[in-house]
């Protein structure tokens, strides 16, 4: 491709509000230009590389044998009306009617096509399993699309979905995917780390996420180096501390003026945070009940006030008290605090309350410093065994430092971005829609569903977090959008102008995608733009082309070397291999 007639439209400056190295570099390069919030144009280079990530993420799914196929964005409401979803996902569903009135929905995923397929075309365990797969855009009316193409309100998806007579054959479906993953990502040049997940919308029971490391990721995990532990921080699992709080005074009431929270409480008591029993009172919301197919292991919480203790120095997981409640809940306001526990929220504490208690596992044991539920006084010696109904769960979100609960390791932490996300489903959508076989003995058997999906922009982002420099891009090569950028320096001088050419000639017959800047222009602009758009080689036809010398240099290390052009195609296929 010469850049002459190419729309590579690249810009000195940062798009207005970008944080993300990726969406800056990606827009300044030319690859992407946004239509609106969340909703994007991808320029010719900036599709190359999304096709790119295509044909290897397609190789991948093949090499399972995933067949694939094509499913409809545009879908009829009564199949996500059957599986319940109509009615469970909120506003993040777009939601359309057609000329006769009919609700249709914007795919967001495609467990329901898939379903509903499986229902009509499965009939026999003969037929299983099954491994279905497409390319296909979501529409997801996200509720803060940011950071550019990382998370936008339509993107491409690879989903595939994984149909097996039992349990134990869904696991080989699973292990398969995992296996395709990793060689996708290692492929892509992409470094991650396989977490346990969420499995949020989707239900089901096990999941696992791909986390790419960036800065710029929405998304925190933890892991430990020792035993291979890692998961979300989300639902990390964060191990017992091994020395109990020291200097609790003995139990009796302490008198706290004016101190509230437990920053300060601590400060007058000169005591750590962790010597403290934190209470918060939240409203569970009614109608919770759990999303389908996940168990509240404390037991689901009647809607109405309920009272939370996590330790001092411990934050409260939001998502794990969700599934403790098997639902929603949301922070009491003070006016709910006084109703429900007859004091003002700094005071609050457990002994005593009329309140419903969920308390996190670490206050099993020991004793603490805890409101007093008495204006300006606080209580010492609050152990939990004084409260039988308490129910105890892991509430607290885990974070870098705090001990591993599988080993004796310490948990680090890192930022990421989720590229991937696989589910083992279960029967959750088989079951309500009717998609059953035949076993062996002839009995009818719900379907056991797997679901796998990858963003292709989140690659292709998380690729310019992890290789970039303040030039711009370094791809690697697998994904980048030419094998190199060939660059004339003075498109005026005759010698040089004929060897270029040569090689755009010859090049591409060698087998390398060559982008070829052609345009009369100041040699410094094209480097700069070179080194923008980041190909891996990049190949300049300059001072000594008479002598039928180039220089060839290599975008991510910046090495250069003169080169006879007769050696130029093995140097090639050594750098970009
Ligand atoms: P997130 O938690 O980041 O919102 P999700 O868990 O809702 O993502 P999944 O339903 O698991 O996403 O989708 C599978 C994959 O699709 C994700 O791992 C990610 O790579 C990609 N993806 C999801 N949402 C977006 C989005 N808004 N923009 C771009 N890619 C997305
Ligand atoms: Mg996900």
């Amino acid at each position: 491709m010469r850049i002459s007639q190419l729309l590579l439209p690249t810009v000195k400056e940062d798009p207005a509000g970008a944080e993300a190295a990726s969406h800056k570099l990606m827009v300044r390069a030319g690859l992407v230009r946004q239509l609106a919030a969340g909703i994007y144009v991808y320029l010719p280079a900036g599709w190359r590389v999304m096709q790119k990530i295509e044909q290897i993420i397609r190789e991948e799914m093949d090499a399972i044998g995933c067949q694939e196929m094509l499913m409809p964005v545009l879908q009829p409401a009564e199949i996500w009306q059957e599986s319940g979803r109509w009615d469970a996902i909120g506003g993040e569903m777009f939601r359309l009617k057609d000329r006769k009135g009919a609700d249709l929905a914007l795919a967001m995923t495609h467990e329901e096509v898939v379903t509903w397929l499986a229902a009509r075309e499965v009939h026999s365990y003969k037929q299983l399993p099954q491994l279905w797969y497409h390319f296909q855009t979501k529409a997801r009316d996200e509720a803060r699309p940011k950071s550019g193409v990382l998370r936008t309100r339509e993107f491409i998806m690879k989903d595939s979905y994984s149909l097996d007579v039992s349990y134990e054959a869904l696991q080989e479906s699973y292990r398969k995917h995992i296996g395709a993953y990793d060689r996708i990502y290692q492929r892509c040049g992409v470094d991650c780390m396989m977490v346990e997940g969420d499995s949020g919308m989707m239900g089901g029971s096990i999941s696992h996420e791909y986390m790419a490391y960036a800065e710029a990721g929405e998304d925190e995990i933890v892991f430990c180096r020792e035993c291979g532990y890692a998961a979300n921080v989300e639902l990390a699992l964060a191990g017992a501390d091994r020395e109990a709080p020291a200097g609790v005074p003995p139990a009796g009431e302490i008198e706290t003026p004016e101190a509230r929270t437990i920053e300060q409480v601590a400060a007058f008591l000169q005591l750590p945070a962790r010597a403290f029993c934190k209470a918060l009172v939240v409203i569970a919301e009614p109608g919770g009940g759990g999303e389908a197919g996940q168990a509240a292991p404390a037991g689901p919480a009647a809607a109405g006030p309920v009272m939370v203790l996590v330790r001092g120095d411990h934050e409260l997981g939001e998502l794990k008290l969700r599934r403790a409640f098997g639902g929603e809940f949301r922070l009491a306001t003070a006016d709910e605090v006084a109703a429900a526990q007859g004091v003002e929220p700094g005071f609050v504490g457990p002994l005593p309350t009329p309140l419903p208690v969920y308390a996190d596992e670490a206050l099993r044991r020991g004793a603490y410093v805890a409101g007093a539920n008495k204006p300006g006084y606080h209580l010492s010696g609050v152990t939990l065994e004084q409260m039988p109904q308490a129910r105890f769960a892991d509430l607290r979100e885990a974070r870098p430092g705090d001990p591993c609960a599988h080993c004796s390791g310490e948990l680090q932490g890192a930022r990421v971005i989720e590229v991937g996300n696989i589910f083992q489903l279960g029967t959750k959508y088989s079951a309500p829609m009717g998609a059953t076989f035949l076993d062996e003995d002839g009995k009818e058997r719900p379907i056991v569903m797997g679901s796998y999906g990858i963003g292709l922009a989140r690659i292709a982002a998380a690729a310019v977090e992890q290789h970039h420099d303040d030039n711009g891009i370094a791809w690697p090569a697998t994904i980048a959008p030419w094998h190199l950028h060939l660059v004339l320096v003075r498109a005026s001088d005759e010698t040089q102008r004929a060897l270029a050419e040569q090689l755009y000639d010859e090049l591409p017959t060698a087998g390398f995608e060559v982008l070829y800047d052609d345009r009369d222009m100041s040699p410094g602009i094209k480097f700069k733009d070179a080194d923008l758009l980041g190909c891996p080689a990049q190949v300049v036809v300059g001072k000594r082309a008479g002598e039928g010398v180039v220089e060839l240099k290599q975008r991510s290390s910046g090495e250069r070397r003169d080169l006879p052009v007769a050696d130029l195609a093995a140097a090639l296929r050594e750098l970009l291999a």
